[in-house]
């Protein structure tokens, strides 16, 4: 066996159906008692559920988290957590809602209880991507990582089958990449196989019957464990292909990961046949590319880029932006063939 480090990211978890009623609790063996309720505008009742079962003994409620998590808004949120005298944030939603938190949080110190309600995994990382001037950057410190996680499946049977599907792979995306990161270890490889696997089998139950409790327990649980390996080790061609697409042409994050998959496992194949093989299990046996695809055919996602508004002129800047910083891949990057990979992802084409 190979040399490896293993760090454990401090993290509590609390999950199971019906767990937001275990949030009073959280916070009396937290001693907190003041806080501000964070939520997206399409989430506002989930927020005013939350604040049902805390009695209404709330700071605050700020409802205005948006995708990219654009510092205007935490600022706004920043003043009203001062004003309302909060002695914590609890944000409630997807990965919008929960960089918010993140983006409160380390500036203030206020500790951060997540309740995620997609399966995208930043409640499991130290990491913030915030947008500043139109432009996205990301930081990773130990500070940014949520106290406390609850997960409740109930929360997560209103998330429509299309963003089930999608958020799903990009929780995959993650565990996939764990698998050959340079600093993986048995511990991480064995979250994410049985992450992958986990959401392999309940995503398409999911798209079949959306309030199938069984299917969205799975999930959650995959998701769970797929955020764990994004927050535990780093990440390669696929997150900075992705992360160079949907900040610099404004395509949708989970989606865009959805896409992109498959053709970032065809490119680094070559280079990583043991986990290609434990790959293919994961996904049901045999190859692995080929159980993306027949993954992603069964969850009936968009297959091409331009369907969400990418130009065809934008392909050679991507594979250039793609490229520019140097970064860990278990494969040499290459640009006129990441070119090709990225040309093949906007048309829509099967990956080979
Ligand atoms: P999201 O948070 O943007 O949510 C998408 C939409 O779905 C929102 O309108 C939201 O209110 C709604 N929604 C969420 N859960 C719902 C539910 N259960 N029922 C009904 N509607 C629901 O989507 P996301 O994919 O979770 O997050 C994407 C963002 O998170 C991106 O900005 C991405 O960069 C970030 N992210 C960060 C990390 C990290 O580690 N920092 C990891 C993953 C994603």
């Amino acid at each position: 066996m190979d040399t490896f480090e293993y760090n454990a990211n401090p993290a509590r978890v609390i999950f199971g159906n019906g767990t937001l009623q275990r949030l009073p609790d959280e916070l009396a063996r937290l001693k907190l008692s003041a806080p501000l309720l964070l939520s997206t505008p399409q989430q506002v009742d989930q927020a005013n559920a939350l604040k049902d079962v805390l009695a209404g003994k709330i700071a605050g409620l700020f409802t205005e988290a948006t995708m990219h998590t654009p510092t205007s808004v935490t600022e706004k949120a920043l003043a009203y957590a001062k004003e309302a005298g909060a002695d914590c944030v609890v944000s409630i939603g997807g990965g919008s809602t929960i960089g918010l938190g993140k983006a409160i949080s380390v500036r203030t110190g206020l500790p951060h209880v997540c309740i995620p309600t997609t399966y995208a995994g930043s409640e499991m990382t130290p990491i913030l991507g915030e947008t500043a001037d139109g432009r996205k950057t990301t930081r990773t410190d130990p500070k940014i990582l949520p106290g406390t996680v609850i997960y409740d499946v109930d929360l997560t049977m209103s998330l429509p089958a299309g963003l089930s599907a999608t958020s799903g792979v990009n929780a995959i995306a993650h565990a996939v990449e764990a698998l050959y990161a340079k600093n993986t270890n048995p511990i991480i490889s064995l979250l994410a196989l049985e992450g992958i696997s986990a959401l392999t089998s309940s995503l398409p139950a999911i798209v079949e019957d959306p309030l199938s409790v069984p299917a969205r327990q799975k999930a959650l649980y995959g998701a769970w464990l797929c955020g764990t390996c994004l927050g535990s080790v780093g990440m390669a061609l696929h997150h900075k292909l992705c992360h160079a697409l949907g900040g610099s042409f404004n395509l949708p994050h989970a989606e865009t990961h959805t896409i992109v998959l498959p053709h970032a496992l065809a490119y680094n194949a070559p280079a990583i046949p043991d986990v290609m093989e434990r790959l293919g299990a994961a996904f049901g046996g045999g190859d692995a590319v080929k159980g993306v695809n027949v993954l992603l055919a069964k969850l009936k996602v968009k297959r091409g880029l331009r369907e969400y508004g990418m130009k065809e002129e934008d392909i050679d800047r991507a594979a250039e932006i793609a490229v520019s910083n140097p970064y860990y891949n278990p494969r040499p990057v290459e640009k006129e063939k990441i070119r090709e990979l990225i040309r093949r992802a906007w048309a829509g084409e099967e990956a080979r």
